[in-house]
This record gives structure tokens, sequence and C-alpha cells, in this order.
């Protein structure tokens, strides 16, 4: 069986000593491709950095692909405060400029745009009235929107981060079709929420989350779910699995939350994982 960590940051700071290493234990785990969203316009060169470093000189068959994108946590404020330093960087328009000239050059070693998306409750916690909290949400839709429309563009898939927000997030998808959908990644809900995704021909990316007793509702809705919707991932280094909370997750613990899947569904571990790795190949690598 072949696996591939649909989303982990690599390129974060708690992987950076370790990284050689860390791509061994992948190979020997079998977890031979992993996708690494970006987090913000200074996180762009080192995720490419790290797909084409990692292609052309780890002594492994461990591949590395990257995308790039805005997450939301990046438009969201301390108390809605905005210093002058941030200004520049949440200006709709200027990102727009900067992500549109990182595609066009960087359009043969992306795989999708992302992460981008909407969280709720985080929003919900830095802005101190329903005003700010509105206007941080609408922020947080136009740079979403902005995202998906650059995906279509350049007919890309698109990796999304939400939080207490599929009633916002279902609409954007609605509007902006993507010719090749994406992944609603960490995915936690209802079996209707995750149906409205896969309905629109997007991917569901099962984490950590399905390794806790208490996701009755997610594990319930996965299991009915079909298979051809689902991916696996970490979200390393956040999101540890049951039983390693409080520690740095890494992409080796994807062996974790797939052993929870093969609990979960009535298919053989086998199948699963073909059919896993079948879906990675159509979304990211259109094949
Ligand atoms: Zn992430």
């Amino acid at each position: 069986m072949q696996f591939t960590d649909s989303h982990c940051h690599l390129d974060f700071t708690e992987f950076q000593h370790e990284l050689p290493q860390l791509l061994k234990q992948c190979q020997q785990s079998n977890i031979n491709r992993l996708i690494v969203p970006s987090v913000n316009p200074e996180h762009w060169q080192r995720v490419l950095s790290l797909a084409l470093q990692t292609e052309q000189t780890n002594n492994t068959n461990v591949k590395v692909s990257c995308c790039l994108g805005i997450h939301p946590w990046f438009l969201i404020l301390q108390n809605n405060q905005l210093t002058n330093k941030l200004v520049k960087n949440i200006d709709l328009a200027f990102n727009e400029q900067l992500l549109k000239q990182a595609v066009i050059k960087h359009r043969n070693e992306i795989v999708a745009i992302g992460e981008c998306g909407i969280d709720v409750f985080k929003a919900k916690k830095n802005t101190e009235s329903e005003q700010a909290l509105n206007n941080n949400l609408n922020l947080q839709q136009e740079f979403v929107e902005m995202q998906l429309q650059i995906a279509k563009h350049h007919d890309l898939p698109i990796v999304i981060h939400h939080c207490q927000s599929h009633h916002l997030i279902l609409p954007l998808l609605k509007k902006v079709k993507l010719t090749r959908s994406g992944v609603i990644h960490a995915f936690s809900g209802s079996y209707q929420q995750a149906k409205a995704y896969v309905d629109l021909g997007f991917k569901l990316g099962i984490g950590g989350t399905i390794t806790y007793a208490r996701s009755k509702k997610t594990i319930n809705a996965i299991q009915r779910l079909p298979l051809s919707s689902l991916l696996l991932e970490t979200d390393a280094p956040a999101m540890p699995p049951f039983g390693q909370q409080g520690l740095i997750n890494t992409p080796l613990n994807l062996i974790a939350v797939f052993k929870a899947l093969t609990t979960i569904r009535s298919e053989s571990a086998a199948v699963i994982a073909k059919q896993i790795e079948s879906n990675v190949n159509q979304l990211f690598f259109n094949r």
C-alpha cells in the first residue's frame, strides 16, 4: 500500500532541522507523496523550494508538491486593529496581484491554490463587536473568492480551510464553479454538510479528527460517503491524533489516520488505500 499526506505544513519551523530524516521515515512507512499548502505570501518561496529541492536532492522516493495561497488566519487581527505593517498584507487587490504573478511564474510547480478559507471561530475570538466580526468575515469571503477565481483561471484545484463556516463556504463554491474542484481540508461536520461538498465534486480531507471517539458526527458522515470522495491528511504540525495530544504532529501519523479510517469503513484496507491514492491522482495530478 502507498500513501499520500494530502495536507502537511513541512515548511513550518517545527520540521526545519529534521526534514531529511523525516522524509526517510516517510519512505519507510510508504508515505511517498506529501502535499504542502502555504499560509501566506511569506511562505510561498519556502514551499516552492521545498518542492523543488526534494525532487532533485533528497535520497528518497518521496515526492513533495506544493500549493500557493493565503490562509484566513492571516486576515484575522487581534481586536481588528490594523497596524501599519499589516495594512499592506491584508489589502485584497495587493494580494491578488501578488498571487496572480506567483501562479503565472510557478504554474508548473504547484498542484493547487491554497490553503484559503473561512474561520468564523477564530474571527469571533478576535473581534470585539458584531460590526468588526462582520467586516472580518466579509474580508475572509473576498479573499476566498479571489483565490477561487485564480484557481479557475489556471485550471487548478483549491484547498479549503473551514471552521464553523460551511454556510459561508458552500455559496462561494456554487458561485465560482471550479473546473477541477478541490478539497475541504480537515473536514468535520455532518453527513448533509459533507454531501453538499461531494455533490459539487469536492473531496474531503480526513485527518486526526476521526481518531477521537468524541467526533461521532464526522465519523458517521465519513462512514456513509463514497470512498471516491476521501483523501488522507495529517495537517502536521497541527492536529495530532488521539494519544498524542500536545505533541507535534508529523506526516508519519498518516498511518494512524488510515488505520482509524479502516475501522470506520466496510471496505478492506487494500481497497481503501488504492482508491484514496487514485483520488489524489485525480484531484492534484489530473490523471
Ligand atoms: Zn493546514
